[in-house]
């Protein structure tokens, strides 16, 4: 049989995370390619959610979420980045950040319209683009002084009359920049300057390094009646499995979004979402500790792959570690990753697979450091074996 495959899905096969922890399985060796945690969020938390299972949460909650989860994720951002939602309307709870994303492009963009991403981007928002038939516009980061930036030229250049959105994800994976207010407002310059939609995801808005702020696109003047803000619980609690996102935005914006998300999932699962309205009210304090715990292990990491001899820049947020593998001799991201497990015992991820124009990427390879003490510090000590092959 031929392919039975759409042809806008063909080349979305397989990712390269299958590939990489498969590899990883076989070669016993640890995995810094995926970003997941390896310990549990907020014990009261979890327990919100058995709790939530055994009082009966366990039938269909309402289309756009429970209300205490509406209610909770509307008093964060008052308390947080000021900015006022109203639970009725303005909020929609969806299954991960994924799903909002994917919700926004397909209810936004028509056949042909354009969406302008940050290459290098997460994986699925080529994949929704390619669903909804609209065409991706990347703009390129490149490391200009220690840290993945945009050119305003080229980002500029990308916008023409076919342009609806543009997907702003800060901070930034896989590069770990968190946008400053300066490039923030070059984004929403270029929104106002086209008309477009802004649609962001910010599921690391919690997890920034140094006392580096994150700030909502939305949150700029003009900006909240063109954003499509969503992020999840995953990042912020470490409950990556639980799936649970959402989509705060003006009230017309959030109903095309729904009219899409009700035929994809219908409504996210509950007992999660009364477990994370208790995260969002009771348990930042333990995120902060997340927050700092997670700044001292990206030091741990940072520190031994420069040992290593990568070039290595610092990210101001999320969980990964960017490098250059140049100063090694390596050329190519993904032929290295593919050797890593036989040449050190450790499993990372070819930057390059997150790019639009994969050249663009190609001597960069990604490490997670979500992971516990132990574990970085035996994967640096594995690497600490490639200085000597070169
Ligand atoms: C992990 C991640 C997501 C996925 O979030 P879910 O809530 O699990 O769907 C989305 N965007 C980025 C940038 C991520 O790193």
């Amino acid at each position: 049989m031929n392919d039975p495959l759409v042809t806008r899905m063909r080349g979305f096969g397989t990712t390269i995370f299958a590939e990489m922890s498969t590899l990883a399985l076989r070669t016993g060796s640890i995995n810094l390619g995926q970003g997941f945690p390896d310990t549990d969020g907020p014990a009261a938390m979890l327990e919100r959610a058995v709790s939530a299972i055994r009082e009966g949460a366990n039938q269909y909650p309402p289309g756009p979420g429970v209300p205490e989860l509406r209610q909770a994720i509307c008093a964060h951002h008052k308390d947080h980045y000021g900015l006022f939602f109203d639970p009725d309307g303005e909020i929609l709870v969806t299954v991960g950040a994924t799903e909002a994303v994917a919700a926004a492009i397909l209810a936004l963009c028509e056949p042909g319209d354009e969406v302008i991403a940050f290459e290098p981007y997460y994986d699925s928002y080529a994949a929704s683009v390619a669903l909804a038939g609209a065409v991706l516009r990347p703009v390129t980061l490149r490391p200009v002084e220690g840290r993945f930036t945009f050119d305003p030229a080229e980002l500029r250049a990308a916008a023409g009359p076919r342009t609806r959105v543009v997907l702003v994800n800060s901070p930034h994976n896989p590069t770990g920049t968190v946008f400053t207010r300066a490039e923030l407002d070059e984004i929403a310059l270029l929104c106002q300057e086209h008309d477009l939609i802004a649609v962001t995801d910010e599921v690391y808005e919690h997890l920034t390094f140094d006392g580096v702020e994150h700030v909502p696109l939305a949150t700029l003047p003009g900006m909240r009646e063109r954003t499509v803000m969503t992020s999840s619980a995953g990042k912020t609690f470490s409950v990556t499995g639980w799936k649970t996102g959402w989509i705060c935005g003006p009230a017309e914006l959030v109903r095309a979004a729904q009219t899409v998300k009700q035929f994809l999932t219908f409504t996210a699962a509950a007992p999660w979402q009364l477990a994370v309205a208790h995260g969002l009210r009771h348990e930042l304090d333990w995120v902060f500790r997340l927050r700092a715990d997670l700044e001292s292990k990206r030091d741990r990491l940072a520190a031994g792959l420069s040992a290593a001899g990568f070039e290595v820049y610092r990210p101001a947020g999320t969980y990964f570690v960017q490098t250059d593998i140049r100063p090694l001799g390596f050329t190519d991201g993904l032929a290295l990753a593919r050797e890593l497990p036989s040449l050190a015992g450790v499993v990372a991820v070819p930057t390059q697979v997150f790019y639009a124009r994969p050249e663009r990427g190609r001597h960069f390879v990604r490490f997670a450091f979500c992971k516990r003490d132990e574990v970085i510090d035996e994967a640096v000590s594995r690497l600490a074996r490639l200085g000597a092959l070169s």
